[in-house]
Order: C-alpha cells, then sequence, then structure tokens
C-alpha cells in the first residue's frame, strides 16, 4: 500500500530513531512506516486499529521526554510523518500557513520570510523537529513571552484518529463554539489521541530590526524587575532570558569563540531581545535608552546591545550553548518546569540552596524564559561525584525538585511535554481529578490503545 519508500525494516536505518533525542531511552521496533499523504495515515491507522498494533508517530525525533521512542519489546510500529512535508498554502494575506506534519521548523521559517512574514516560534531544534512534533507537544521555545506557545499559533489541525477517520480544521476560522475543540486537545497530546496530518498556523509580518542586549543584574529578583521595567514602557520585547554567572562561566570555557559580552562579573544576566516589524522604528535606541534608564533606576549593574546581527548571534550563542556547555563539564540532571511568574525568581533561589544542601556536592542553578515562568531547573554533579551519579542520586534528586515545584503551584513539565520519562512522577503528583479526566479522554477516543501507548497518560 505503501510502496518501497514508505516501509523500512532494515535494522540499522530504524536503529537512530529507536531512542531519544539524549540517547537515554531505547526502544525497539520492526518497520517504520513512512506515508506520504493523510489518507494513507489512515489506511494505516485502520489496519492498525484492526490488528491491534500499537503506532508510535515521530516527527523529527528531538522531543525531551522520549515521546516519540518505540516500547523496548517491539510490540509497536514506529510512524514517521517526515516524508510529509509539503507546504500546502502560505498567504500573507491570510496571514496563515498550512504544513504538512513533517514540515521541518526551518522550512517554515524560510518560507515564511519570502513572503515577507514570520513564523513567531523558534527553538533549538529547529533545523530538524517538525510542525507535527512541534504541535503534539505544544511547544514554546524563546518567543513565548510576546506571541504564546504552539497553541495560541495553530489556527486549526487536521488529524488521523484513533478510528482512522479524518479530522479537518485546517480552515482556520477565528470563531468556532461548536462544543469541545478537537483541534486543541490534539495540540500536546503527544501522539496519545490520533495523528497530526497537517496544521495551519498563524503568521506575522516579518521583522524589520532588531535589539540585542546583555545586561548584568544582581538577582533573579531584579532580572524580573527589569523585564517589568522594560514591558511598562516598549510593546518591543520578544524574548528574555536569565543566565546564571556560573552557567556563563562553564559556556566560556568549554564553547570555542565565546566571550563575555561585559567587562566585570555579575551574579546574574538576562539576555533581552526587542523587535520591530516597523522599518522606521528606532528599536536599538529606544533599547539603549530604556537600559540607560534602567542603570540609573540601579535596576541593573551593567549593559551592552549587539552592535550589529553577528554580535547579536554570539550573544544567543551564549544562551544556547548552556546545555553543550554542562555536557561537556559532567553529569547534569535537567528539569524544565514553571511556577507562577512572580514567584520564579524566589523559587530558584530557595529551590537551589535546598536541593543543595540535601545532596552535598551537588551544584543546581536555573536558567532560561524568566518572563514565561518558566526555566531549566539543572542539578549539576559536583566535580567529585562518582560516574554512576545520575543514576545512583538522579531520582531522588528529581523528586525533590518536583514536589518543591508542586508546592509553589507550578507543573513539572513547562514545555517538553510528559512522555515515558515524566509518566511516573506525573501521576505521582497530578491531582486525582487530573489524571481521571486524561484518562477518560484517552479512552473515549482510543478505546483500543493504539495510539502511542505507554506516553503521557498514566
Ligand atoms: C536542542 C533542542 C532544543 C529544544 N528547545 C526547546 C524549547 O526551547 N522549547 C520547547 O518547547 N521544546 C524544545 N525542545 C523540545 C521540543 O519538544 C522538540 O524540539 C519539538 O517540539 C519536537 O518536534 P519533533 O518533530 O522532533 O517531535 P518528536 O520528538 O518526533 O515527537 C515528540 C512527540 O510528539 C509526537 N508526535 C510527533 N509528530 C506527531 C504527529 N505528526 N502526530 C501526532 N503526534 C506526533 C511523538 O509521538 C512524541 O510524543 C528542544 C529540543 C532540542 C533537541
Amino acid at each position: 500500500m505503501l510502496g518501497p519508500k514508505g516501509v523500512i525494516t532494515d535494522a540499522h536505518e530504524i536503529e537512530p530513531w529507536a531512542s531519544d533525542w539524549r540517547g537515554r531511552v531505547h526502544g525497539q521496533s520492526a518497520a517504520i512506516l513512512a506515508p506520504g499523504s493523510t489518507e494513507e495515515v489512515a489506511e494505516i491507522v485502520k489496519l492498525a486499529a484492526e490488528h491491534r498494533v500499537p503506532l508510535v508517530p515521530q516527527g523529527g525525533n528531538t522531543g525531551m521526554a522520549a515521546g516519540a521512542t518505540p516500547p523496548a519489546d517491539g510490540s509497536a510500529l514506529l510512524l514517521s510523518l517526515r516524508r510529509m512535508n509539503r507546504v500546502r498554502s502560505i498567504s500573507a494575506e491570510s496571514r496563515l500557513a498550512v504544513a504538512e506534519a513533517g514540515v521541518i521548523l526551518a522550512d517554515l521559517h524560510e518560507r515564511a520570510h519570502e513572503i515577507g512574514m514570520r513564523f513567531p516560534l523558534t527553538l533549538g531544534a529547529r533545523g530538524s523537529c517538525t510542525i507535527g512534533g512541534l504541535t503534539s507537544t505544544n511547544a514554546g521555545g524563546t518567543q513565548v513571552l510576546k506571541f504564546g506557545t504552539m497553541r495560541s499559533l495553530v489556527a486549526g489541525v487536521e488529524a488521523v484518529l484513533p478510528d482512522g477517520s479524518i479530522h479537518c480544521g485546517l480552515s482556520g476560522l477565528k470563531k468556532d463554539n461548536r462544543g469541545y475543540s478537537l483541534d486543541q486537545l490534539l495540540i500536546g497530546a503527544e501522539g496519545t489521541l490520533g495523528v497530526v496530518t497537517a496544521v495551519a498556523l498563524r503568521l506575522v509580518p516579518a521583522i524589520a530590526s532588531r535589539a540585542v542586549a546583555w545586561a548584568g543584574v544582581a538577582s533573579p529578583e531584579a532580572a524580573l524587575a527589569l523585564l517589568r521595567f522594560l514591558e511598562a514602557r516598549t510593546n518591543s520585547i520578544e524574548g528574555f532570558e536569565l543566565v546564571p554567572q556560573d552557567s556563563l562561566q562553564l559556556v566560556l570555557h568549554h564553547i570555542p569563540g565565546t566571550r563575555s559580552p561585559l567587562s566585570g562579573e555579575h551574579p546574574w544576566h538576562a539576555l533581552v531581545e526587542a523587535t520591530t516589524a516597523d522599518p522606521k522604528h528606532d528599536i536599538n535606541g529606544e533599547i539603549e535608552a530604556l537600559l540607560g534608564a534602567a542603570l540609573e533606576h540601579g535596576l541593573i549593574g551593567d549593559a551592552v546591545i549587539a552592535a550589529n546581527e553577528a554580535q547579536a548571534e554570539a550573544f544567543w550563542k551564549l544562551r544556547d550553548s548552556i546545555s553543550e556547555a554542562e555536557r561537556a563539564e559532567g553529569q547534569t540532571l535537567a528539569h524544565d518546569i514553571s511556577v507562577p511568574v512572580a514567584g520564579m525568581p524566589r523559587f530558584i533561589t530557595d529551590a537551589s540552596a535546598e536541593v543543595e544542601r540535601a545532596f552535598p556536592g551537588v551544584v543546581a542553578s536555573g536558567f532560561g524564559h524568566l518572563g514565561d515562568g518558566n526555566i531549566h531547573f539543572h542539578a549539576r554533579a559536583g566535580s567529585h561525584a562518582a560516574p554512576d551519579w545520575y543514576e545512583a542520586e538522579g531520582a531522588a534528586i528529581t523528586r525533590m525538585v518536583d514536589d518543591l515545584v508542586t508546592a509553589a503551584g507550578g507543573s513539572i513539565s513547562a514545555e517538553h511535554g510528559i512522555g515515558q520519562l515524566k509518566r511516573e512522577e506525573f501521576a505521582r503528583l497530578a491531582p486525582p481529578g487530573r489524571i481521571h479526566a486524561l484518562r477518560a479522554i484517552k479512552q473515549a477516543l482510543d478505546p483500543l490503545g493504539i495510539m502511542n501507548p505507554g506516553k503521557l497518560v498514566p
């Protein structure tokens, strides 16, 4: 039915797609099915339902929760959407693009740019992650502050439901109150409720210019105060990332060609990006004046604005290289968590202290999307840790972090989803009502349990 391109059974070709991006979870699958159209996906799902064969939808396999990794017993088939990579339509007039699930994010950026528009969501994996995967994990990234997560950028979804029927929500209606939104249910469903085959996405006008600044601040509280100060005076702030001094130090130490933007040392740093679509808007002048005022108000210790695009990219490289630098330094345990924005500065300080107290030698800290109340809370094995530190202490540290997050009214998964990796903790900490509703929805739409079993729903 699928032709030779549509079925891969060679074990060597399958292998890289059967483990997660971090290489921590390994699965097995007898084949990768790679359909070329929505109709082919529907036929596959019907056959899978008939024969009770579970399917694991997969895009770029860049997810951080092992949601696209098949089970180790080889009972499921991988369903790759990567061949469905057409942008079906794109229009500046309607401000919409309809992209198939396998379209790579960077390719969509390019297509939008060609018509003077922009898809305002980006992240480190943009060269390999797909629209289907981004939708299914409700991905965020560095522009959520202004444009929201995928949930706010998706105007409609086309998907094959677990019974093989096709849901088509691609008309991009601004208003549609026909009850429960199937589109919204499918966003963030991690492939457990159906296979996303195409998505209608909102576009915004392309950027005319941007200002990228690096500011040294005394504390996470000061960083948040700086963000609020800027937001009260301009609508242009689009990115605001928090970087602790020790993370910056690691990047400077491990990543070749990097240098500190500021001459002195500061305990914390904020990377600020402001953009404008108006070619007459002097965005650099505006941000420079605002940072000058912030300095006068004592909100920052120092700041510098990138003099050109190369320098702007160099500032972002410092932020984007933190995980890589941490990996080069040694074992790191990552937590993608959120708490209410106002409570985040205190959370970072208190949780770091508590983890370091309970696990002597461990270095804990948070970096990332402060303005979204979402940081990557990482615990690093100190230099004296045993080689099996991750396996020995990891679960206990994670439980402690997750308890602290829950006590602060937060989420143990801000951006990355639940997948396989957070399912146990989700089951342990989520209110029973939430779990009950999730199970009921899953049972109603996928009674045979063929869509990505063992993921998300405890
Ligand atoms: C370097 C790097 C940086 C990242 N930065 C961020 C970030 O800043 N913010 C953020 O939110 N995330 C980030 N991520 C993780 C992010 O979740 C993924 O990059 C992206 O959302 C997943 O896309 P993918 O195509 O690779 O999906 P996959 O990894 O293939 O799949 C992810 C999940 O979606 C399901 N799925 C995939 N395609 C479909 C489909 N068509 N239909 C139904 N289900 C499907 C899978 O079954 C799985 O559960 C980052 C990842 C990397 C590697």
